[in-house]
């Protein structure tokens, strides 16, 4: 049976002892066994400690030496201000084709029927997707590009522009 160190007197003992041979002291091989599992434990803890640490500290060197990327405000190579300018341009030109598609097909209270409202709902659309397919050209923009910034000022909650009467 291997041989270790009493916890008691410190000297030799089996780890098997039931009592020192020594010191008289029970188990004696016990808590040195103990000992040695939490300073082993220690040790995993230290090295994990030390790892995150270092794997850290590579991370922040990689992120320093990383071409910094382009400031957030960027998009589709447009600054906040010019996409909320392409969102205001876009949001007049729809209102100005809803109101051309309802003075095509006027609806009043008395003339109101479903084919109608479909023809000025239809000439509307029309319209409005004209009107993003032109924005989007102007901008050098794709739809999907012009469909996201819609989506940015509905997010961020961007002030509508005065719209004429
Ligand atoms: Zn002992």
């Amino acid at each position: 049976m291997a041989l270790t160190k009493c916890r008691e007197c410190g000297d030799k003992v089996s780890t098997g002892a039931i009592k020192c041979p020594h010191c008289g002291v029970k188990n004696p091989a016990l808590s040195t066994h103990l000992t040695n599992i939490i300073a082993a434990l220690g040790v995993i803890v230290i090295c994990i400690f030390l790892f995150v640490y270092i794997s850290k500290g590579c991370d922040a060197l990689f992120e320093s030496s990383a071409p910094k990327a382009a400031p957030k405000e960027i998009k589709f190579g447009l600054s906040e201000s010019e996409r909320r300018q392409i969102w205001h341009e876009m949001i007049v030109a729809e209102d100005r084709a809803t109101q051309e598609g309802e003075a095509m097909y006027p609806v009043t209270v008395q003339n109101a029927n479903r084919e109608l409202l479909e023809k000025q709902t239809e000439e509307i659309m029309v319209r409005v997707e004209k009107c993003r397919d032109e924005l989007a050209r102007k901008y050098g923009l794709t739809r999907q590009q012009l469909t996201r910034i819609v989506a940015e000022a509905t997010m961020n909650d961007w002030p509508m522009p005065p719209l004429p009467d």
